[in-house]
């Protein structure tokens, strides 16, 4: 954990939280809370939420604060999401979601250790940046974008790590979707283990 985090995780680096639809994965559809923590040390070129890698950018938020915004919602769902958000300790911030009855799914890549208590867990691992075995082990989701062909084998290296039961997506990276959204459709065809997921939220117009 860096240095410059709170270790006690009873405050966090907020970029934003706001209520809106998850638009990927497995959970695709349904209304959320998201929470968005400051920084990222993955650094993908296409990321989609750069403005989260600086730290600076944040507010710094108490967590009994940010659960009790997220209660007031009418979707008991909240998604912990970044940037990276296992640069932090997570387990107050989980704690007091956990208290408001609200049901916690993280979104991370996998690369720093687990902390928090969560319903759900999707690891998006990244070709330059290998995920830690403890995190996949504990996927509910492996969530793999796609931006070229190479990209498959790093899905199936990583499917090899996760439990029996995690679900296996294949996401197109949304500067290439027109490209590789032809690829993953007919990679599904022939590895029926795996799902496509697409990112609706870009089609809805919603964050
Ligand atoms: Fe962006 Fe996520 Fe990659 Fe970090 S891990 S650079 S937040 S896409």
């Amino acid at each position: 954990m860096d240095e410059k985090f709170d270790k006690s995780g009873e405050t966090l680096p907020i970029i934003e939280e706001f209520y809106s639809i998850q638009g990927e994965g497995i959970n695709a559809g349904s209304a959320a809370y998201f929470i968005r923590l400051a920084g990222c040390d993955v650094c993908c070129e296409w990321c989609d939420t750069k403005q989260s890698w600086n730290i600076n950018n944040a507010t710094i938020c108490n967590v009994e604060e940010i659960a009790q915004r997220a209660s007031k919602e009418k979707s008991h769902n909240v998604v912990v999401t970044g940037g990276e958000p296992l640069m932090h300790n997570l387990d107050k911030l989980c704690e007091s979601l956990e208290r408001q009855c609200l049901s916690v799914w993280l979104e991370t890549s996998g690369t720093h250790p687990l902390s928090g208590n969560f319903d759900w867990i999707c690891v998006s691992p990244k070709s330059h940046k290998e995920p830690l075995d403890e995190v996949l082990e504990q996927a509910n989701e492996l969530k793999i974008v796609i931006k070229s062909e190479e990209d498959f084998k790093m899905a199936e290296k990583y499917a090899q790590k996760v439990a029996a039961e995690c679900i296996l997506v294949l996401q197109p990276e949304w500067e290439n979707h027109e490209k590789v959204s032809k690829l993953i459709i007919e990679y599904v065809k022939n590895h029926p283990v795996w799902k496509i997921s697409i990112q609706t939220h870009k089609y809805l117009g919603v964050r």
